[in-house]
């Protein structure tokens, strides 16, 4: 056997070699079997290949420095031509098609290793075309594929990504659950978070007293916290940022949407009462007589006042002032056979007109449930038909979805057993033994709900607190008044 020496005349050639981790497993054309296949092709054509170009890329990633770099050297004329391994390596779109296309007609000589194609010819040519375009559409199908998989995933309301602070992930396909260790330490800083009492640096130092980790176990930052404070992921939605889309997710809610929204007026720098005011047992109870206006408490120098918001009105008056008038007046109050009997009576028809009202505030809050879910099937619909576009399908989307949430809270609240009053009040009066004893005992719920049920249009006057008992009561203060040799 002869063997040909390789003499300085060979044409030279650049080998073109392209690894993509995607789907690379199912190819199974490796790095250097593309090497081998070019060089056995360079070998029978008699080519020298004077240097290797070898991309590592995958297809999700855009840019090919290899290939540019290429491009660059054989419009220097560094070498003949090129040999590439097959067509889908050269062409990842169709830009890329076209450049090697200018080249082929510059007269750089471009070869495929695996098919057998003449360039030159115009057959060959556009066979190599149509192979181009097909290449390129498998890669744009890919990148469509991979994206069907992210957004087929949140469409089933799961979360394609880590999970947030306080989740755990449970493997693909599965919901996110809570973290037994983190979950309450991540409610805690929203609790804190929303009293206003704290500011982003104080709330991260406390919540690193607290324990609170990330996933590395290193402290939560103060940007950490912010952004944890944003995501609609502790009310059981998901958020997408790149698009800003926002889905329903099947995960366990860490938190209310309510508490959310009252981080995020904190966040924005809104004026927070509401949890402050809560403390106050008269709030909202007790009116300015003057000006007709309900009184909101607030501590000052260690006292709560009642105070009248009117611009110039200065009524005022210390919780003290009001709780010594209230248990005054309760105190004068003996339950024996008799009142118990009008009270039940009393109770008996309150429980009806507020079973009444409770059943229509569920029924007309499911018909709103209903209402919002069929404008979202409508919506989709108009979307899917082309009648609005993305920007505000994304829109309306989001408001119904949060609206949703809002009225499944708030349906969820009114069914509760905690929510039960006439239950509550009664179970309340079966156990004690007066009604001043019972108001002493409640908690401060409790002291709001008996207020309201004994007396009504309460109010101050100067410095006088009126503190008026509606019937039966009123009439048992008279009784108890006789009783006693008063007025
Ligand atoms: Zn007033």
């Amino acid at each position: 056997m002869i063997i040909i020496k390789q003499n300085d005349r060979m044409p030279s050639y650049f080998g073109y070699i392209r690894v993509s981790t995607v789907k690379q497993g199912e190819h199974g054309v490796s790095l250097q079997e593309q090497k081998d296949a070019i060089a056995r092709y360079a070998l029978a054509k008699g080519f020298e290949i004077i240097r290797w170009f070898e991309e590592r890329k995958t297809a999700a990633k855009s840019g090919r420095p290899e290939f540019d770099l290429m491009l660059k050297e054989l419009n220097k004329s560094t070498a003949k031509g090129v040999i590439i391994h097959k067509i889908d390596r050269s062409a990842r779109n169709l830009k890329d098609w076209s450049n090697l296309g200018e080249l082929i007609d510059s007269g750089v000589d471009v070869h495929f290793a695996n098919e057998s194609l003449d360039l030159h010819s115009r057959g060959g040519r556009l066979s190599a075309d149509i192979q181009a375009v097909v290449a390129a559409d498998y890669i744009r199908n890919l990148k469509e594929e991979t994206k069907k998989g992210f957004y087929g995933l949140i469409k089933q309301g799961l979360y394609p990504l880590p999970a947030p602070l306080g989740y755990v992930d449970c493997g693909k396909g599965k919901p996110k659950e809570l973290d037994p260790e983190r979950a309450p330490l991540v409610k805690k800083a929203f609790l804190l978070y929303a009293s206003g009492q704290f500011s982003l640096d104080t709330l991260t130092a406390e919540m690193y007293q607290k324990g609170l980790r990330n996933r590395n176990g290193r402290p939560v930052s103060r940007s950490g916290l912010a952004k944890m404070f944003k995501n609609p992921f502790y009310i059981g939605l998901i958020r997408i940022h790149t698009s800003n889309e926002l889905f329903s997710g099947i995960h366990p809610p860490l938190i209310s949407k309510t508490l959310l929204d009252r981080v995020n007026d904190v966040l924005q720098g809104k004026q927070v009462k509401k949890i402050v005011q809560h403390e106050f047992v008269f709030r909202k109870l007790f009116s300015c007589r003057q000006c007709n206006r309900l009184m909101t408490g607030e501590k000052q120098k260690g006292f709560v006042y009642y105070r009248c918001h009117t611009h110039g009105c200065k009524t005022s008056i210390r919780e003290d002032n009001i709780n010594q008038v209230v248990q005054d007046k309760l105190r004068r109050i003996i339950f024996n056979h008799e009142l118990r009997h009008v009270l039940y009576k009393a109770l008996q028809k309150f429980r009806e007109t507020w079973f009444e009202e409770r059943n229509n505030n569920i029924a007309q809050m499911e018909l709103q449930l209903s209402h919002v879910l069929t404008r979202l099937n409508r919506l989709t619909d108009a979307y899917l038909d082309g009648t609005i576009d993305t920007t505000l399908y994304k829109e309306k989307k989001e408001s119904l979805l949060i609206e949703r949430k809002a009225t499944e809270e708030k349906l969820a609240l009114i069914k509760s057993e905690n929510m039960n009053i006439p239950d509550r009040i009664q179970k309340y009066f079966e156990l004690a033994e007066s009604l001043y004893l019972s108001y002493k005992s409640a908690n401060l719920d409790e002291k709001q709900e008996l207020l309201k049920m004994v007396s009504s249009n309460c109010g101050v006057e100067g410095k006088n607190v009126v503190f008026m008992l509606n019937f039966p009561y009123s009439e048992l203060e008279k009784m108890a008044s006789v009783s006693s040799g008063g007025p």
